[in-house]
């Protein structure tokens, strides 16, 4: 399948150092930051470094490697936000939202770490 990657994309300007972001962590392969519009106490985004438009295009194209960077850093996120239960955080929601009805404004995949209080129903009523 191929996923056509918008280079002119907010976060691929983040990534080259364009815009400024507020930093949580980072590893060879993901960047985590502050969410600029926070939904929760909590609001961090954790995205791939590589050229990926959304969580299906990340499953199946990206390496072993870049996944498990992914990866480890959401964990990382997790706690040093508190919110991981591993150390007895309160718990989290974490999202990905891909498409038109996914409803995805910035087209490179990102995951949405938010914690703080609690996230209420998964989806809104239809
Ligand atoms: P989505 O609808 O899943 O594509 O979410 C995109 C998210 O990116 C939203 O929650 C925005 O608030 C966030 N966002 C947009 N621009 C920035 C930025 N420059 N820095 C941090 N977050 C941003």
């Amino acid at each position: 399948m191929s996923f056509a990657y918008d280079d002119s994309n907010i976060f691929a300007r983040i990534l080259r150092g364009e815009i400024p972001n507020d930093t949580v962590a980072e590893n060879d392969h993901a960047l985590a930051f502050r969410d600029i519009s926070p939904k929760a106490p909590s609001h961090v985004l954790v995205i791939p470094k590589g050229r990926y438009v959304s969580f299906d295009d990340f499953a199946a194209n990206a390496s072993e490697a870049e996944i498990a960077g992914f990866m480890r850093l959401c964990a990382q996120v997790c706690a040093s936000e508190s919110v991981g239960l591993e150390k007895g955080g309160d718990g989290f929601r974490a999202i990905t939202n891909a498409g038109a009805h996914g409803v995805q404004e910035v087209p490179h995949f990102h995951l949405h770490i938010m914690g703080g209080a609690v996230m209420g129903p998964m989806i809104g009523t239809r």
